[in-house]
């Protein structure tokens, strides 16, 4: 079992808490055991003490009872009296064999021994015995202690009377094993009899030991020297004793051990702590048993849910887990489940907002080329193509700059549903972002591919009307392809907006990736910003260039003509710029520029007495945008000038590109009041009868015609015939690139109305304007006064 596993250490936990317990347990049990037995041990050598005394005084007492018989007895009475030694001597040994004495003898009125079992006794006990008879005359018997020999004798003296004192019966017994054995008998205590030996150290006169043991008492005995405590415990080979020593009745020199085996006290108790430790071994297991339950009950959910934690890392969300219990694990396990449920909601919430548009509720980006990415997998199986469209809706910007991202939200989700309609459910339709959108052709075919361009295009003509507005759209539609074109949703993309760029640049069409469109559509990209951002910065600029009568050389209009004042590049021409912003659709956003400045110079002009009719030029897309109208009138309101100031210019192509609309819009400008002219005429392949129609005043002669009449005989017949022409429809003619005074005679002599060139002036700055009129000197003539040219 790993060691750093919760099972492990719960299991650990128990082990050493049973064990702590038991140990615990065991040793205060143990203690409590070995005082105890000591207690008992110390009362058992306390009453054995009194014991042993007791069993000398009984002895003491049978002894002096047979001596007392022998004493009383008149025939060994009258064998004092007369001496009689024989019948003396059978006596004393009688008695001597009965109580068992080693020594009896009788004692005469004189002290002296009259007769004796043993030949002579000892001094010391002859002593004894002397001593005691004194106490013995008076106490009708006295017992002593004797040590003769090294050995311990109880000494016993009994009077015989007749009835005086006729002499004394004496008798010794050692004390010997027997008494020793008898004491142990009664009191189940070791017992030993030490004699002191006169060096100051104790030996053993009798014992209940064996030999052996006798000897480790007595080698014990030697170490202790003579000072032995009354009470004490002592070690003794292996075992250890509670000991308690007492002095025999009035000798010191006598002493009796009483000993009980500590060991032997604790033997019952010694079972019962085996059979402790067999119980606690048996706990530990089933301790161990337990635990190993306990925490698999507890680790196993637990590593269930880890598993789950680690399953919804990975984002696996299904699965249930099971909820058997009531308990923490069990809620922690509900916790869990609320929790996946949870972050599964979550999930799919962030997934919604991270794969579909919040807008329109179409696909983003990110879903788009997840789809894209599947359908070129399934094309890649097999063998097939797939294609996608993408189309830049031309006019969001503009709306959102000019009607607030409010309104272009709504327009946004009206061209969504616009598109959802005309591409149907089996193209899968997306926002890319900003007003880009995307359709995904699986499976597909170029042809089928083109088709849904076209119809995309088709239904995007009709303008979309949202809270009184009426908004044009219009996309460039780029298409790109797999294999073709890239094998993978990123390549696609990038490649279907190389074409849509390009689609844009050559006027709404859809146009299909090729690999030469990258560069241009490259430089094309930097160029549109560089023209939005000449626009914040004012970068452009207004120049004008004067019109003439041809007649009188009288100053009656201008063309306003816009110049890029580029910061770095310097002045750049409109050839350079104006056919791009015109295929891009920035054409727009200059044209109102060129109609305010227009409008503010022509305000300017007439506060200095100057009438001019001033002519701007619109291009083709200026004619689609039906708002042109209204756009220019207040342009012409805020600028408090007169719509008869104005002419504007068109080309006959312009008109050709979308004639119902075009038409249109110039309708709503003539009923302004403004005039219209047609510019460059003679370029183009108009057909007059529908020229006839339109509500035009002027007609401008292109300058290729005009700049080379005196020597190109062909031009100046197209010149003639193209101002009769003009003239028998009602119409203005104007000759625009008059470089030399012949021509300007030859046009006058033609009968045209008005002329514009380099002759008279080039196109100049228009606040140098006033200088020129006021300069202004028609051929051949004195220079006009100041109140003619007003
Ligand atoms: P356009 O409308 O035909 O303008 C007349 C152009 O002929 C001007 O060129 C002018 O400088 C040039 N021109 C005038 N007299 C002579 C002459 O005697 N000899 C020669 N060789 N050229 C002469 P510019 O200003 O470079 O404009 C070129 C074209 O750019 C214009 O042709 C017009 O189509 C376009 N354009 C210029 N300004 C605007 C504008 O504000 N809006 C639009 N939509 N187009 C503009
Ligand atoms: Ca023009
Ligand atoms: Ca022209």
């Amino acid at each position: 079992m790993h060691f750093r596993t919760l099972e492990s250490r719960i299991v650990t936990l128990f082990l050493v808490l049973v064990l702590a317990v038991q140990l615990g347990g065991f040793f205060v049990i143990r203690n409590g055991i070995v005082e105890n037995a000591q207690a008992t041990m110390r009362e058992q050598l306390r009453l054995g003490e009194n014991l042993f005394n007791r069993l000398l005084e009984q002895k003491k007492q049978r002894l002096t009872d047979s001596a007392r018989v022998l004493a009383k007895d008149t025939g060994f009475r009258s064998a004092i009296g007369t001496d009689d030694r024989p019948t003396i001597e059978s006596g004393l040994i009688t008695l001597g064999e009965r109580i068992d004495a080693s020594l009896t003898l009788l004692v005469g009125l004189d002290r002296q021994i009259k007769a004796t079992t043993v030949q002579r006794p000892a001094g010391s006990l002859e002593n004894t015995i002397l001593s005691l008879i004194d106490q013995a005359e008076q106490n009708d018997g006295a017992v002593g202690i004797s040590i003769f020999d090294n050995r311990i004798y109880q000494v016993l003296v009994v009077p015989v009377r007749a009835p005086v004192t006729i002499g004394w019966i004496a008798m010794a017994f050692p004390l010997d094993d027997k008494l020793a054995q008898d004491m142990r008998g009664l009191s189940s205590l070791e017992v030993s009899f030490l004699v002191a030996d006169g060096n100051g150290s104790w030996l053993v006169d009798a014992t209940t030991f064996n030999r052996e043991q006798e000897k480790e008492l007595a080698d014990m005995l030697k170490t202790q020297g003579s000072a032995l405590p009354t009470m004490a415990r002592i070690e003794m080979g292996d075992s250890s004793y509670s000991v308690r020593t007492f002095p025999l009745t009035g000798d010191k020199h006598a002493l009796v051990v009483l000993q009980r085996s500590l060991d032997a006290a604790i033997a019952p108790y010694k079972q019962l702590q085996y059979a402790m430790m067999q119980f606690t071994a048996a706990l530990i297991v089933v301790a161990v048993i337990m635990s190993f339950f306990a925490a698999k009950r507890i680790a196993g959910p637990l590593r269930e849910l880890t598993e789950t934690a680690k399953r919804l890392g990975s984002g696996k969300y299904e699965g249930q887990i099971a909820v058997k219990r009531d308990d923490e694990i069990g809620k922690l396990s509900q916790a869990f489940n609320s929790m996946r449920d949870d972050i599964a909601k979550r999930e799919v919430e962030i997934r919604r907002l991270a794969y579909w548009d919040t807008l329109t509720n179409l696909p983003n980006r990110a879903q788009f080329a997840l789809m894209l990415n599947e359908a070129i997998a399934t094309a890649g199986r097999q063998n097939g193509a797939c294609f996608i469209l993408m189309m830049n809706l031309d006019r969001i910007k503009n709306v959102n700059d000019v009607l607030g991202h409010h309104f272009g939200d709504l327009l946004l989700r009206q061209v969504a549903h616009r598109l959802t309609d005309t591409v149907g459910p089996e193209y899968p339709l997306a926002r890319l972002g900003g007003d880009e959108f995307a359709v995904l052709l699986s499976m597909s075919e170029p042809t089928e591919a083109r088709t849904l361009a076209a119809k995309i295009l088709k239904a995007l003509e009709t303008p979309i009307s949202l809270d009184e507005q009426t908004v044009d759209l219009g996309a460039g539609i780029g298409i790109s392809g797999f294999p073709a074109h890239g094998a993978d949703a990123e390549t696609l993309l990038s490649r279907a907006e190389v074409a849509m760029y390009e689609a844009k640049l050559s006027g709404n069409e859809a146009v299909l990736y090729e690999p030469g469109l990258d560069r241009a559509s490259q430089e094309s990209l930097s160029l549109l910003s560089d023209l939005r951002r000449a626009l914040d910065r004012s970068e452009f600029k207004l120049f004008v260039q004067p019109k003439l009568m041809l007649g009188s050389g009288e100053f009656v209009g201008l063309e306003a003509l816009v110049r890029w004042q580029h910061p770095e590049k310097g002045m750049i021409f409109p050839d350079y710029f104006i056919p791009f912003s015109e295929k891009t659709g920035f054409i727009r956003m200059l044209t109102r520029w060129m109609l305010e400045q227009s409008a503010m110079l022509c305000s300017d002009l007439s506060a200095r007495g100057i009438q001019a009719k001033i002519s701007v030029n619109l291009s083709a897309r200026d004619l689609l945008d039906q708002d042109l109208p209204r756009k220019f009138s207040d342009v012409l309101n805020r600028y408090g000038v007169n719509s008869s100031s104005f002419c504007l210019e068109i080309t006959e192509s312009s008109i050709m590109d979308d004639p119902v609309r075009a038409q249109s819009t110039l309708e709503g400008l003539h009923a302004l009041g403004v005039e219209l002219s047609i510019d460059d005429f003679g370029t183009g392949y108009s057909s007059l009868a529908y020229l006839k129609r339109l509500p035009v005043h002027e007609l401008k002669i292109d300058k290729s015609f005009v700049m080379n009449m005196e020597r190109d005989a062909d031009d100046a017949k197209i010149v003639r015939s193209t101002i009769d022409l003009g003239h028998n429809m009602g119409l203005r003619v104007v000759a625009e690139g008059v470089e030399s005074e012949a021509v300007w005679s030859l046009l006058a002599r033609m009968g045209c109305d008005q002329g514009q060139g380099y002759f008279m002036s080039r196109p100049i700055p228009a606040e140098q304007l006033p200088g020129w009129v006021a300069k202004w000197t028609p051929p051949g003539a004195a220079p006009l006064e100041r109140s003619s040219a007003a």
